[in-house]
Order: C-alpha cells, then sequence, then structure tokens
C-alpha cells in the first residue's frame, strides 16, 4: 500500500514490523507529561509531532491499538512493544512519536501539555553529567555489538539472547 504522495518523513517501530509515511511537515510538536503519556512510552514524558490522519499512512504491518481513555487511542508495535501515536479519535488530528521518526531530528516540541504531572527533576537533566555510549559500554564489548534494531537488521531474522547469569 505504497503512496502515490510525497513522502516527506518516515518512521517506525524498533524491530521494523510497522512501518508508517508522512506526507506532510509535522506541526503543533509537543511533549507531554500527563500520566497516560507517562505511563504509554514507559518514560518522564511523550515527545509527539503532530499530522493530519489524511497526511500519514501506514506503510509496513499492522499496529496494535488501546485505547488508553474513551477519547483517545494509542497505536504501538505488539512485536517489540515500540508506542507510535496517539489520538483523541474524535478530532481530525493525530501524533507520531519523535523517537519512532526515522530522523529523530525531524521535529523538535514547541510546546509542553501535561504540566500538573512534569517530574520536578526535568530541567535538571541537561545539567547532568553525560557520556556517549562508546564511552559507557567497555571496547571488547563494544566489537561484539551488533544492532538487532530495525533497519540496521531487516525485521523477523529472530535472534536469541544468551542466558542471563
Ligand atoms: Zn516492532
Ligand atoms: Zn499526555
Amino acid at each position: 500500500m505504497a503512496t502515490s504522495r510525497k513522502v516527506l518523513h518516515t518512521g517506525g517501530c524498533q524491530c521494523g514490523a510497522v512501518r508508517y509515511a508522512l506526507m506532510a511537515e509535522p506541526t503543533r510538536n509537543h511533549v507531554c507529561h500527563c500520566r497516560m503519556c507517562q505511563k504509554a512510552v514507559g518514560g518522564p514524558f511523550a515527545a509527539f509531532a503532530g499530522i493530519k490522519p489524511g497526511d500519514f499512512e501506514w506503510t509496513r504491518g499492522t499496529p496494535a491499538v488501546y485505547a488508553s481513555s474513551t477519547l483517545a487511542i494509542r497505536h504501538f508495535c505488539a512485536a517489540c512493544g515500540t508506542p507510535l501515536t496517539f489520538r483523541y479519535v474524535e478530532r481530525d488530528w493525530m501524533n507520531v512519536t519523535m523517537g519512532s521518526l526515522d530522523d529523530a531530528n525531524a521535529a523538535a516540541p514547541a510546546l509542553q501539555f501535561g504540566m500538573e504531572s512534569r517530574v520536578p527533576w526535568l530541567p535538571h537533566v541537561g545539567m547532568l553529567p553525560g557520556t556517549t555510549t562508546e564511552q559507557m559500554v567497555p571496547a571488547e564489548a563494544m566489537a561484539r555489538l551488533a544492532s538487532l534494531q530495525h533497519p540496521d537488521r531487516e525485521t523477523g531474522l529472530g535472534w536469541s539472547p544468551p542466558k542471563a547469569g
């Protein structure tokens, strides 16, 4: 079901089973600190890029859907769990999770929602000491590290993790 319209951005889940395309530039980009978004992404807030449903298309696989309230639904990948969308069902508007876009810098938030639940430590994160992944992971382990996430690896190839200690 490839679209005939010009694709401006693409995205998908970590395993690659579910993919989508945006046919317009995202707007109304925001972070949401509400408790539902915290739970939905398993993090302190959700970051969303906004798009009209008519400018959005699923291009691979079928997402799972969860109604987090009587007003809203959230799509996610049932295979790997990646949160993909948030949408108020009665509005002609939806959001994709910024982290699921192939270009993580395709959109930047301009608004914050759900301020009543914002974690108090959030403003301090930017001031914390930081390291890169290469600095954190020993060189010996980096040499063995192979990404299993899409698109580094095609979906459905299978791999079994070694037994945990
Ligand atoms: Zn997936
Ligand atoms: Zn929210």
